[in-house]
């Protein structure tokens, strides 16, 4: 599809770095802006290119779910930074998984940054800024009426199932999965995994060198971000 094809009225919604535009009743497009923050919108700057690297590398890697069997809103990537996909009613649950230890699990607990985890730890953190995204258990999101447990069940084992499809995508490059945060989505009854999965919302490190090939490099001022993005896009070979 074309995206001169589709109308764009105004956007339904805009974050921090996308904007999501209403289709029809049943489908969005989602635009990958240049934008880039860190730090709850603290820090801010605009890098040409992005938004094209993370649709291509989000589009990519919503692509390898479906063809291993997991759910997701995605339908098709649109040049240069849009994606097509279906509207989902989103659950305000960050659900991270880290393989090893990075970022504020090494704040908030004594493990050692780039500690190879002895097995996979699902994160559930809530969605709200004004709180500063605070990490939930069952009890407080059933109570905050986030989700049900059955739900929370389900979001535990897509997380993994995501794991383990996105760990070997990665591992085949030559490029360690540290972490990643997804968000899921209610759709016809079921749950999808939606949003974004991009080096915004992942940390990526290359598995010899150790470089880092994510976000971090703007969070920690390490260096030309978008670089490292085209490594990742490269090594997957989407440029
Ligand atoms: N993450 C994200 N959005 C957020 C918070 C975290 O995409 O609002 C991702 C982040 O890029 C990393 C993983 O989730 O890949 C774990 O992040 P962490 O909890 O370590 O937080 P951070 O150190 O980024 O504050």
């Amino acid at each position: 599809m074309d995206i001169n094809n589709i109308v764009k009225k105004g956007p339904l919604y805009s974050g921090k770095a996308k904007s999501i535009y209403e289709v029809d009743e049943d489908k969005v497009l989602i635009e990958f802006r240049d934008d880039i923050t860190a730090g709850n919108g603290a820090k801010k700057d605009v890098k040409e290119g992005k938004g094209y690297l993370n649709a291509l590398i989000s589009s990519y890697l919503f692509k390898k779910l479906e063809e291993n069997g997991v759910e997701t809103h995605f339908i098709e990537y649109i040049e240069p930074n849009y994606m097509l996909a279906k509207r989902v009613e989103i659950i305000p649950i960050e659900v991270i998984v880290r393989n090893i230890a990075a970022g504020s699990l090494c704040r908030r607990y004594p493990f050692k940054e780039g500690e190879v985890l002895k097995r996979p730890i699902v994160q559930f953190d809530y969605k709200n800024d004004e709180y500063n995204d605070p990490m939930l258990n069952e009890d407080i999101a059933y109570n905050l009426g986030l989700a049900t447990d059955e739900e929370l069940k389900k979001m535990r084992e897509i997380a993994l199932k995501v794991n383990n499809i996105l760990k070997k995508v990665f591992d085949d490059v030559g490029i360690d999965l540290v972490d990643f945060k997804i968000e899921i989505g209610r759709y016809k009854g079921k749950l999808v995994v939606a949003d974004e999965i991009s080096p915004d919302t992942m940390r990526l490190w290359d598995k010899e060198t150790k470089d880092i090939l994510d976000k971090d490099v703007f969070r920690k001022d390490l260096g030309d971000v978008i670089g490292k993005y085209k490594v990742v896009a490269k090594r997957l070979k989407l440029i």
